[in-house]
């Protein structure tokens, strides 16, 4: 039959990484080249049809700076999904996105459906971290990878809807 899900998720990774550009283009389909940085956290909703199922996501945006490190359990905890997003120009953002995978291990829904997303496909030319690297490392912790550009739409679209597969039907 055909299921409503309601599902919430949440976006983790370092500031600058992309988490407000990637929700911008998924829900309004824009992109800002000076976007400016969440203070706290800034929530979304989406509804997207899957195949048989129609799954209305509440998204939580997260800052990503260290001095709001201590809020982010109130926006993981309960989550069904989350998206850790990296620049992939920038090595240390990978770095943190694996502290974020850790942290959602230990702290998180054990069932919560994990996307690694490697933001700003589109500055190729600038790319510091290999997409097998990232790969791998989703593969070995149970996570989806997707490279992705909010800039050009690159895989935006396609990483909610992989995301929306996976949940747990009710
Ligand atoms: P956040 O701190 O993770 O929410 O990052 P933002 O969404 O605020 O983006 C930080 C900066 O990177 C902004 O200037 C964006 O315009 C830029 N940006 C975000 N996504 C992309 C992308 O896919 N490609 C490029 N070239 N720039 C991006
Ligand atoms: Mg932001």
């Amino acid at each position: 039959g055909h299921s409503n899900i309601n599902a919430k998720l949440v976006l983790l990774g370092d500031m600058g990484a992309g988490k407000s550009s990637l929700v911008l283009r998924f829900v309004k389909g824009q992109f800002l080249e000076f976007q400016e940085s969440t203070i706290g956290a800034a929530f979304f909703s989406q509804t997207l049809a899957v195949n048989d199922a129609t799954v209305k996501f509440e998204i939580w945006d997260t800052a990503g700076q260290e001095r709001y490190h201590s809020l982010a359990p109130m926006y993981y905890r309960g989550a069904a999904a989350a998206i850790i997003v990296y620049d992939m120009t920038n090595a240390g953002s990978f770095a943190r996105a694996k502290k974020w995978v850790q942290e959602l291990q230990k702290q998180g829904n054990p069932n919560m459906v994990m996307a690694l997303a490697g933001n700003k496909v589109d500055l190729e030319e600038k790319r510091s971290v290999s997409a097998e690297e990232a790969r791998s490392y989703a593969e070995e912790n149970g996570l989806f990878f997707m490279e992705t550009s909010a800039k050009t739409a690159t895989n935006v679209n396609d990483i909610f809807y992989e995301i929306a597969k996976r949940l747990p039907r009710a």
